[in-house]
C-alpha cells in the first residue's frame, strides 16, 4: 500500500462551480464506516438517482471555499439537504443537531473519484433497502438494511 492510499484533504464541488469545499479528514478517520448508501426516496429525488452514495464526515472536516450559490432544503425539519441554487447539484444531508454530515461522494472531484473512488464509497452499509429497485438495486454487497441502520427500528435485510 502507497504511503497516499488513504487522503488527507479531498475537494469537490456542484457542478457549476458555485460551491466548492475541501474536506479534511481526521488522522483517525475510518473510511469503510463512513461509507453508506441509502435509497429513501426523499435521497433518490434530491439526488435524481436510484442510490445516493454518501461518505459521512465531522463537520468541522468540511470548509467552503466558495458558497454564493449554495441553499439548503428541509424536506424533514432540522435536517437540510444543501444543494446549489443555481445547477442543482446536492452537496450533502446534515441533521443539524448532529456534529456530522453526509457529503453526496458524486459531487467529488473527478481526480478525487478516479484516485480513492473505491475507499470512499465502496459501501458496507446500505439503507432504506426496503425501497430497493427489484433486479437494479436489491443486490448489494454488505449489510442491507430496510430502514435506517441504527435505533431500535433497525431491521437487516440481508448481509454478504
Ligand atoms: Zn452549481
Ligand atoms: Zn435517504
Amino acid at each position: 500500500m502507497s504511503t497516499d492510499a488513504k487522503p488527507r484533504t479531498v475537494e469537490g464541488g456542484c457542478l457549476c462551480g458555485g460551491v466548492r469545499y475541501k474536506i479534511t479528514f481526521p488522522s483517525n478517520h475510518d473510511f469503510a464506516k463512513g461509507s453508506a448508501t441509502c435509497q429513501c426516496e426523499q435521497c433518490r429525488k434530491n439526488a435524481g438517482a436510484l442510490i445516493w452514495h454518501e461518505h459521512t464526515v465531522p463537520t468541522s472536516s468540511l470548509t467552503f471555499t466558495a458558497q454564493g450559490t449554495l441553499r439548503r432544503y428541509y424536506a424533514t425539519p432540522g435536517t437540510a439537504r444543501g444543494f446549489c441554487g443555481a445547477c442543482g447539484s446536492f452537496l450533502f444531508w446534515h441533521k443539524e443537531a448532529k456534529d456530522s454530515l453526509s457529503m453526496s461522494v458524486g459531487c467529488l472531484d473527478k481526480d478525487v473519484l478516479a484516485r480513492y473512488g473505491e475507499l470512499l464509497a465502496r459501501a458496507a452499509t446500505h439503507i432504506w433497502c426496503a425501497d430497493a429497485i427489484p433486479g437494479v438495486t436489491d443486490r448489494l454487497e454488505g449489510k442491507m438494511w430496510a430502514y435506517d441502520s441504527e435505533g431500535q427500528d433497525a431491521k437487516l435485510l440481508s448481509s454478504s
